[in-house]
């Protein structure tokens, strides 16, 4: 019988068929990080219950931390007592792997956890933040889970579990130069919208999914929530088993030999059965901008923002007027040229070696515009480190990019990290709410390399005019 990559997974890992959908699942990998904290932990601690398997578990400090230099003083932070310090505590006594501040492997958990061989092909893997989706870009079936939920794996390693129906996405063709894996998840999410994905799991394939590499694949894997998809997914090849050997986490020698001879089986047979399936023509994308308060409000660079005057209904229109009105356009106005006050980059959507090394190719003998304010957050020490010895950090500073610690940072602005109020914002992040960067802050989602043509421009600019 032909399966699809998640079917395979799926029963690869039921361990009871519950009924009406549901089954209990057998989880290989949870990764807790400050946000959670120590409350996890805490129906463990009144039952007196120890964890059955503590090594499958790892945390790591990304969500509430401040990056400025020096990190600030952690018991200020929002939640430092029973977050960052909480997690700290309970991590010992339990046994958990911990990566914790000033290790080098401590960064934004679905940038971790692919760098360090914990997620692999073929596994579950859950975390409390839903853009775990990014993970499943490794062949993996990986979901953002509720604070009740990681209690349950925390005590059981096995979690009940809705099971999904299946989407196909194909990206067929080639996308053409300077465009992205951030331009082809907008360019999706633009054309099928902000809820095609509920109820699904979508598996991202197709030519230009295929040429991707891994780090390529997490991204777009990575937005998949932000079609409403609990889990996104993309089948690991040759590209993925070359990025794992070697990780410190990852089967080593024959372990991995065997490893791969059963990765290699988890791919969609042919035939196998989607109860969607939608083809994207990839050529057809060019960078994308976002110009609202969603993600799906989204379009290339040389378009122009939506007329309400133009919508098909009341609804829309309303819609449309909300979201122009909060980010401060004038319906109709090309998005091109539009000024920006500040611009990041970071988060578990862009700020992996691969992701600075195109925008530095961009700043390159480039200043940052007056004016603007600008932000690198590298994903991890590691990335940090890599990307140092490479120079990089070189051409963000001599641009007048500020050089930070890793975090989570401005995707979610909950530490002390902060853009001021009203500030428009140009970000390699992935949610462009009301307020997702800070009171009133407008937010602009593209790809490094569009963030960093904008904070030498000062204004949202075609990267394709600067390109090298
Ligand atoms: S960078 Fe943003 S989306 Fe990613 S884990 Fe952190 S808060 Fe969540």
């Amino acid at each position: 019988m032909a399966l699809s990559l998640f079917e395979k997974i799926w029963r690869e890992h039921v361990i009871r068929d519950l009924g009406n959908g549901y089954a209990l699942l057998h989880i290989d990998r949870n990764v807790n990080h400050d946000l959670v904290g120590s409350l996890v932990f805490e129906p463990l601690d009144k039952l007196k219950r120890r964890m059955p398997f503590p090594e499958l578990n790892f945390a790591t400090m990304d969500h509430g931390i401040d990056t400025d230099p020096g990190r600030g003083d952690e018991t200020k932070i929002p939640g430092g007592k029973d977050g960052v310090q909480g997690l700290r505590r309970k991590s010992k006594e339990y046994g958990v792997h911990l990566f914790d501040l000033g290790d080098v492997r401590q960064g934004i958990v679905h940038v971790i956890t692919p760098e360090l061989g914990i997620a692999l092909p073929g596994l579950t893997l859950v975390c409390g933040d839903s853009h775990t989706t990014t993970v499943g870009g490794m062949g993996a079936l990986c979901w953002g889970a509720g604070v009740t939920e990681i209690e349950h794996v925390l005590a059981t390693q096995t979690l009940l579990v809705e099971k999904p129906k299946a989407l196909r996405i194909l990206f067929e063709g080639r996308v053409a130069k300077g465009v992205t894996p951030k331009d082809m998840i907008l360019y999706a999410i633009g054309q099928l919208g902000a809820k095609a994905g509920n109820g699904y799991c979508v598996e991202f394939a197709g030519e230009a999914i295929r040429a991707l590499p891994v780090e390529g694949r997490l991204t777009v894997c990575n937005m998949a929530i932000e079609m409403a998809a609990r889990f996104g997914m993309v089948a690991a090849d040759d590209t993925t088993f070359e990025y794992i050997a070697g990780r410190p986490f990852a089967p080593k020698g024959a372990l991995f030999d065997q490893g791969v001879r059963y990765w290699r089986t988890l791919p969609s047979d042919p035939g196998a059965a989607f109860d969607r399936e939608v083809t994207l023509d990839a050529g057809k994308i060019e960078p994308q901008i976002t110009w609202g308060t969603s993600p799906q409000d989204v379009i290339g660079v040389s378009g122009r923002v939506p007329d309400p005057a133009k919508a098909p209904n009341a609804e829309q229109r309303g819609y449309l007027e909300r979201a122009l009105k909060y980010a401060g356009l004038a319906p109709g106005a090309p998005i091109d040229g539009t000024p920006i006050d500040v611009a990041f980059i970071g988060s578990c959507t862009n700020s992996r070696l691969s992701d600075l090394r195109r925008a530095a190719q961009i700043l390159k003998g480039r200043k940052v515009a007056k004016g603007v304010t600008a932000w690198c957050v590298p994903g991890s020490g590691q990335v940090k480190r890599d990307a140092e010895a490479e120079g990089i950090d070189r051409v963000f500073r001599d641009a007048g990019f500020e050089w930070r610690e890793p975090g989570c940072s401005m995707c979610v602005a909950l530490g002390g990290d902060k853009f001021g109020p009203g500030q428009r914002s140009i970000s390699s992040t992935n949610r462009n709410f009301e307020n997702r960067q800070g009171v009133g802050v407008r937010t602009h989602l593209a790809s490094p390399e569009m963030v960093a043509a904008a904070a030498v421009t000062g204004r949202i600019t075609d990267v394709r005019k600067l390109a090298v």
